[in-house]
């Protein structure tokens, strides 16, 4: 069997151009769906990524105000931007680009953003949304794992998945996500005893770890669904995930690439959620 891709990029492209709608919509109202990004220090990944989520706001649309601080900027100063910015009626998201510098407390920082405002969904107002099933963010890369099996078409009610991983930030809100869609789910990490008699009895792997080749081709059920969120560097510094893609798409049903699966989704799901904060505003 070679299993059919699951081309992050194409969903990806059909869900912004559903947010430039939408957000075209929300303008004939007089509401510009508006972003703050805030970035504190130099780190170059860091900058990277910024960059591209003030671009894709700009291509759908949206309002985005990129607040670049130098690495010295103290923790009051920042806590006051993120206030003044919570109550900044143009600005309907508001994104702390991490990691911080160590003398900053990220936690205090993430939960001082307005839960309202937060969609970037790591508040634990939004991770406590998720675990009750309540409204909320979901956070912005396990979300676009979702969007990415819906994909497929394949109904994930009864489904055994299996996450690799359990970071708050993708593991667990992965699990809690598969959950709410009626999947039977299975957490895996660290100190999982024979990883591979799990995989094995999966119809969905989200690898999650940060490891290539933790999920060989002996590990999966044939016809499997296989999520690849990992980003890793191989031998020649070429991007790879946590799959062996070569030798696991001739087992799988369905699989990820890497680069063109997950990454493209988390800057997506980040304009996502970014309008729909603006849509609730607009419907009071
Ligand atoms: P993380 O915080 O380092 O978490 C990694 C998880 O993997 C931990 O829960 C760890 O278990 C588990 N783990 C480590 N070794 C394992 C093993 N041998 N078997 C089973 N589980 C193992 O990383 P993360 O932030 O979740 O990110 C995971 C990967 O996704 C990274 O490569 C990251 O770069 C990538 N990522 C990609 C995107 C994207 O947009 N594409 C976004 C976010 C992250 P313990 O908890 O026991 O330590």
């Amino acid at each position: 069997m070679t299993a059919q891709i699951i081309d992050g990029n194409a969903v990806a492209k059909q869900l912004r151009t559903e947010v430039a709608q939408r957000t075209a919509a929300l303008k004939g109202k007089g509401i510009t769906p508006g972003l703050a990004v805030i970035l504190v220090g130099e780190d170059p990944a860091s900058k990277v990524y910024v960059g591209k989520k003030v671009q894709a706001c700009e291509e759908a649309g949206l309002h985005s105000v990129l607040e670049r601080y130098d690495a010295d900027l103290t923790e009051a100063a920042l806590l006051a931007r993120v206030e003044a910015l919570n109550q900044d009626p143009s600005i309907h998201g508001i994104l702390v680009q991490l990691p911080l510098p160590a003398h900053i407390d990220a936690h205090k920082v993430i939960e001082s953003i307005s839960p309202a405002k937060d969609v970037d969904g790591f508040h634990v107002a939004s991770a406590g949304a998720l675990m009750t099933g309540t409204p909320g963010f979901w956070s912005c890369t396990p979300y676009g794992c979702i969007k990415l099996l819906e994909s497929t078409g394949i109904d994930l009610r009864g489904k055994h998945a299996v996450v690799i991983g359990r970071s708050n930030n993708v593991g667990k809100p992965m699990a809690l996500m598969l959950l709410q869609k009626n999947a039977t789910v299975t957490i895996c990490h660290s100190a999982t005893k024979d990883l591979k008699a799990h995989t094995l009895q999966a119809d969905v792997i989200v690898a999650a770890v940060g490891r290539r080749d933790t999920l060989t081709a002996d590990m999966v059920k044939p016809g499997a669904v296989v999520i690849d969120v990992g980003m890793n560097r191989n031998d020649q510094g070429k991007l790879c995930g946590d799959v062996d893609f070569a030798n696991v798409k001739e087992v799988a049903g369905w699989i990820t690439p890497v680069p063109g699966g997950v990454g493209p989704m988390t800057v997506t799901m980040l304009l996502v959620n970014t309008l729909e904060a603006a849509e609730r505003v607009a419907a009071g």
